[in-house]
C-alpha cells in the first residue's frame, strides 16, 4: 500500500509560514494585499475564489474582491487591472480563469504588472521560469515540488513523467523537475503507447482532467504518483487517477481531495508575500 502525500499537511506548514511573515512585515508597517478577481458566476471558480478569500483571512493577508459582471467588456477589466497595478495596497492580482468567450485571456495575463503576477503566467515570469531565474513560480507545480520536499522525494535522476502540457501545470511542471535535475518526459493527447512510457517513470505527474484515467497497469510498482486532476464523477470530486487500484502498487500517492488541490492555495499566499517584499525592497 503507499503513502499517502498528504497536501492538507504540507499547506498548512506553508500557510503558517506565510502567517509568520506577514506578521513580521506588520511590524514594519508593511501590509501584504492580494486582489481577486471573479468575472461571472462559474461555479468552480466561485469555490476556488471563496477558498483565496478565506486562505487570506487566516494569514493576515488581505483580500480585495471584484465580481464583475459575465457580459464586463474586455476594455473595462483591463481598466480594472490598471487601477491594481498602481494600488500601493495590492501586492499580487489574480484574475480568476476560465474568463468568459469575448475577453482574451492572454490580453488580461499580459496587463497585469509583472512584479503583482502571483500566478506567475505572465510572459516574462514565464521566460525567468525557463532560465531558472524567477520571483514567482506557478502555484501548482510549485506546490508539487513543496509535497515532494516535505516528504524528503529526490528528484534527481528519477525518470520523470508528467501527462499534460498546459501553460498552467503540464509546461511549467516539467521545467521545475528539470531544474531539480530529473529526467522529463512529456505526454500529451498524440502522444503514442502512453502506458509504456508512464511505466517506466519514478515519477509520475498527471494532470488531464479525465477521472479514472491512470490505472494500474500504467504505473511502476513503487513510483511517486502526483495525482493534478480534479474532475466529478457520480457527483464527487476525484483526480486523473484510479486510486484504489493504483494505490495498492505505488510507493506515494497524492490523494483528490487532500492532496495537490491544498498547495495551489498555499503557493498563492506564499508568491503574494515575495511579492510584498520585493515590493518594499527586501
Ligand atoms: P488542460 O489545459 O485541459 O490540459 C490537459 C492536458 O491533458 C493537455 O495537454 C492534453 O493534451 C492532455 N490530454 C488530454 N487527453 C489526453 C490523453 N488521452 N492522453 C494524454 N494526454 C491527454 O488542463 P489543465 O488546466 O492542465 O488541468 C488538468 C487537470 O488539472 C484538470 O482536471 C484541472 O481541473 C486540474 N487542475 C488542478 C489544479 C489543482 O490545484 N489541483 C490546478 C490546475 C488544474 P493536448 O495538449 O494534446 O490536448
Amino acid at each position: 500500500m503507499s503513502k499517502i502525500l498528504d497536501g492538507k499537511t504540507v499547506s498548512a506548514s506553508v500557510k503558517e509560514a506565510v502567517r509568520t511573515q506577514v506578521k513580521e512585515l506588520s511590524k514594519d508597517g508593511i501590509s501584504v494585499g492580494l486582489a481577486v478577481i471573479l468575472v461571472g458566476g462559474n461555479p468552480a471558480s466561485k469555490i476556488y475564489v471563496a477558498n483565496k478569500k478565506k486562505a487570506c483571512e487566516e494569514t493576515g493577508i488581505k483580500a480585495f474582491e471584484y465580481t464583475l459582471d459575465e457580459n464586463v467588456s474586455q476594455s473595462e477589466l483591463l481598466s480594472l487591472i490598471e487601477t491594481l497595478n498602481a494600488k500601493k495596497e495590492v501586492n499580487g492580482i489574480l484574475c480568476q480563469l476560465p474568463l468568459p468567450p469575448h475577453i482574451d485571456e492572454r490580453a488580461v495575463i499580459a496587463a497585469i504588472s509583472p512584479e503583482k503576477d502571483v500566478d506567475a503566467f505572465n510572459v516574462s515570469n514565464v521566460g525567468k521560469i525557463v532560465i531558472g531565474n524567477y520571483d514567482f513560480l506557478p502555484c501548482t507545480p510549485a506546490g508539487i515540488i513543496e509535497i515532494l520536499d516535505y516528504y524528503g522525494i529526490e528528484v534527481e535522476g528519477k525518470n520523470c513523467v508528467v501527462i499534460g502540457r498546459s501553460n498552467i501545470v503540464g509546461k511549467p511542471m516539467a521545467l521545475l523537475l528539470m531544474h531539480r535535475n530529473g529526467t522529463v518526459t512529456i505526454c500529451h493527447s498524440k502522444t503514442e503507447n502512453l502506458a509504456s512510457v508512464t511505466s517506466g517513470a519514478d515519477i509520475l505527474v498527471s494532470a488531464v482532467g479525465k477521472a479514472g484515467f491512470v490505472t494500474a497497469d500504467m504505473v511502476k510498482p513503487g513510483a511517486v504518483v502526483i495525482d493534478v486532476g480534479m474532475n466529478r464523477a457520480e457527483g464527487k470530486l476525484c483526480g486523473d487517477v484510479c486510486f484504489d487500484e493504483v494505490s495498492k502498487i505505488a510507493g506515494y500517492i497524492t490523494p483528490v481531495p487532500g492532496g495537490v488541490g491544498p498547495m495551489t492555495v498555499s503557493v498563492l499566499l506564499k508568491n503574494t508575500v515575495t511579492a510584498a517584499k520585493r515590493q518594499n525592497g527586501r
